[in-house]
């Protein structure tokens, strides 16, 4: 027997109705804030996602890499903001007045180590403004995604916002992070040790906890930056304050990728381990310089599908159910049947949803399936019925029982 790859999952029809749930309420809540909708390809140039990430970072390590029957090297999707900004950059985006204002649903596709809530299929709901350096574009951004998760019914989260600078003030941070560690070089766990050479970084996001102390000391990135990162910073606060939304200032959050500057920030169930963020994002304002196209700022989020799933389901949050089919059209011998296949399609271009018994089943064995089903109505077409051009309607819910015109039966159901 085949079974699904490893690290990803098939979305059942039950599942699937969580998934209309959230991607209504993000198209919803898109429209209201002026976003549009993008799809990118599931695979683009691999050398796209290693300008945007240096090599050595976990998003390169995990990318699945193949070459195509023409040798060109290609990656599955990682994450959605490159493509974004490719695309950006490829129908010159640029020229429409800034910002552009973009949201996607996408795979994303990383080879880690699959445990619950994190898989190597997975999908993100995101959104991407590009063109201003406005921290008010920040704080509608960070708004977008509160408004999005508590529009889904979710509580309790935290939002958790920092700044790590800009070109100009995130290296003197760096150097002084560095010299910080030097004197723990030999307590650190094997990654940190790596970080320390290549990423330094990413030391204060490490979760062993024998690291968890040395972070505590760690000098923190928002004494380090420039007047510029500062006020830009205290103004995405302010505007937050002002818009009633609380967020906790967190030093140590630096996010996994490398393109970010300054505002970055994450969202996550209160009391959970550090592992299940449900939604992140931040500014990137060198990313779009860095694939070829001019200085251009921008910011953007993604959030987890299957982990806001997680959480909408620990929360217990009574999703709504996906519409049922009214009516089931049974029938007895094979004329009977025909009568039925050209009056279930004549329903379902009424606007009717209706199921036709399928099969050989006996007429008991047909009502026990209409009844499991749900429906509101069963009709019935036996070997009299086809002669007088008639029907048998049940109420399925009274059990009541009549007989009606063919012709009658669209008209009769909808009026009910
Ligand atoms: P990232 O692109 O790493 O910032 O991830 C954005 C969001 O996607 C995270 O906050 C998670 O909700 C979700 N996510 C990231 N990696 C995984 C994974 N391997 N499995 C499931 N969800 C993930």
């Amino acid at each position: 027997m085949f079974k699904a790859p490893r690290g990803t999952r098939d979305i059942l029809p039950q599942e699937r109705t969580y998934w209309r749930y959230i991607e209504e309420k993000a198209a919803h809540l898109c429209q209201l804030y002026g976003y549009q909708p993008i799809s990118t390809p599931v695979f683009e140039d691999y050398q796209l996602f290693a300008h945007a990430a240096p090599d050595g970072t976990d998003i390169i390590k995990e990318m699945y890499v193949f070459k195509d029957r023409s040798g060109q090297e290609l990656a599955l999707t990682a994450e959605g903001t490159a493509p974004i900004c490719r695309a950006y950059l490829e129908h010159g985006l640029f020229n429409l007045p800034q910002p552009v204002k973009l949201y996607y649903v996408t795979s994303a596709f990383r080879y880690e180590r699959p445990q619950a809530g994190r898989y190597r299929q997975h999908h993100q709901f995101g959104v991407e403004a590009i063109g201003d350096a406005d921290p008010a574009l920040d704080a509608e951004v960070i708004e977008l995604m509160h408004r999005f998760l508590s529009s889904l019914g979710l509580s309790g989260l935290s939002l958790e916002i920092n700044s790590i600078g800009c070109r100009q003030c995130q290296p003197a941070y760096v150097e002084a992070l560095k010299k910080y560690y030097v004197a723990f070089k030999n307590q650190l766990c094997p990654d940190c040790k790596v970080r320390l050479a290549r990423n330094p970084l990413r030391l204060l996001d490490c979760k062993e906890a024998s690291c968890q102390e040395i972070i505590a000391g760690a000098p923190k990135i928002t004494d380090y930056l420039c007047s510029e990162c500062q006020t830009h910073f205290q103004s995405v606060q302010k505007y937050l304050t002002e818009l009633g939304i609380a967020c906790q200032l967190n030093h140590r959050l630096v996010r996994g990728l490398d393109y970010y500057t300054r505002t970055v920030f994450e969202a996550k169930p209160e009391g959970e381990g550090v592992q299940i963020a449900l939604v992140g994002g931040g500014r990137y304002d060198n990313l779009i310089e860095e694939l070829g196209g001019k200085p251009t700022p921008a910011i953007g989020f993604a959030a987890g599908i299957e982990r806001i799933i997680i959480t909408l389901k620990d929360q217990n949050i009574a999703i709504p159910p996906l519409p049922e089919p009214v009516v089931y059209v049974a029938y007895l011998g094979a004329e009977a049947k025909l009568e039925t296949i050209k009056l279930v399609s004549r329903l379902r271009h009424e606007g009717i949803a209706a199921i036709q018994a399928i099969g050989d089943k006996s007429l008991k064995g047909q009502l026990r399936q209409a009844n499991s089903l749900g429906v509101k109505y069963t009709v019935i077409i036996g070997e009299r019925e086809v002669e007088n051009k008639t029907a048998v309607l049940r109420d399925m819910a009274s059990g009541e029982q009549k007989n009606i015109s063919l012709s009658e039966i669209a008209r009769l159901i909808k009026k009910r």
